[in-house]
């Protein structure tokens, strides 16, 4: 009987006397402790939460424009290779060169599908470009921006003028080719236009020179720096990115947090 009762208290030691109160403090240590800071916990998970999703914020907006032969389109798709941002394709009712595929390089669309999409509200900029419409689809951008991502915006200037009213924030960048005899030789070296078409755009390329002074950054693309020159854009990006202007929420979200501390440590006391 006496072992059988030794080896009940082994299993189920008595409450009563010092070794109750001693159980007591376990008890309160163990489980009441820690359920003082459990009812912060939803709380907190909801703040934080809340906090990740005032973190993110909106993504950048980066426009690229350059007269034609200025190397745009290679280096924003190389851009997009490089440091993973996303390259918006526009649509456009030119005809497609050799080796374009439709909705990777342009949405190529017929003149009249175009203008019912400008009637849709479906880009958020488009302008006319020697002979063709050229626009920006709206919903891609929109959902980019959203998501929090770098877009990249490969037009020309009267776009770029539309984009910089409606999103202040995005980075005007202009690229050139060192000089503009490097310019002529590749549009004609390219051997996709004809020479009427050449003389179109080193025509418009001078009319746009008129609106450098709109964008933010130049960059020029030399001969055989195309890393060199992509290595300028994203420091660009990076360092428009830390800018306080553009990251308020973020701002505000560590305001806020250490509010919530300072209040915690507060109803402690
Ligand atoms: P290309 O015919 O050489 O592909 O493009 C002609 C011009 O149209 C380039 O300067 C290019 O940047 C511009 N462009 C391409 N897509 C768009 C667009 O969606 N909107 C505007 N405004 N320009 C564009």
């Amino acid at each position: 009987y006496r072992m059988q009762e030794t080896k009940e208290r082994q299993l189920m030691p008595p409450v009563d006397g010092v070794q109750g109160q001693c159980l007591l403090w376990k008890v309160t240590i163990l489980f009441y402790l820690p359920l003082r800071q459990i009812r912060y916990l939803p709380d907190a998970i909801i703040n934080a939460v809340m906090r990740m999703r005032k973190m993110k914020d909106k993504g950048t907006l980066v426009v690229i424009s350059g007269f034609s032969g200025a190397g745009k389109g290679t280096v924003s798709k190389a851009l997009v290779e490089k440091f993973g941002y996303s390259l918006s394709v526009s649509a456009t009712t030119r005809q497609p060169r050799e080796g374009e595929q439709d909705g990777r390089e342009y949405y190529f669309k017929s003149e009249d599908d175009f203008l019912r999409l400008i009637d849709y509200n479906g880009f958020i900029e488009y302008a006319q470009y020697v002979d063709h419409y050229y626009g920006t689809p709206r919903k891609f951008v929109e959902d980019e921006l959203e998501a929090g991502h770098v877009v990249i915006l490969e037009i020309e200037v009267q776009g770029a003028m539309k984009i910089k009213e409606q999103y202040p924030d995005a980075i005007l960048l202009f690229i050139t080719a060192p000089s503009i005899e490097v310019l002529k030789n590749r549009l004609i070296g390219r051997g996709t236009e004809t020479a009427e078409v050449v003389e179109k755009r080193m025509r418009r390329a001078a009319e746009e020179a008129e609106s450098i002074e709109q964008y933010e950054f130049i960059v020029s693309n030399e001969e055989g720096k195309l890393e060199d020159c992509m290595n300028t854009i994203h420091s660009i990006i990076e360092s428009e990115s830390c800018r306080i202007t553009k990251r308020q929420e973020f701002v505000a979200s560590l305001r806020e947090g250490l509010e919530e501390y300072k209040e915690n440590i507060d109803k402690d006391k």
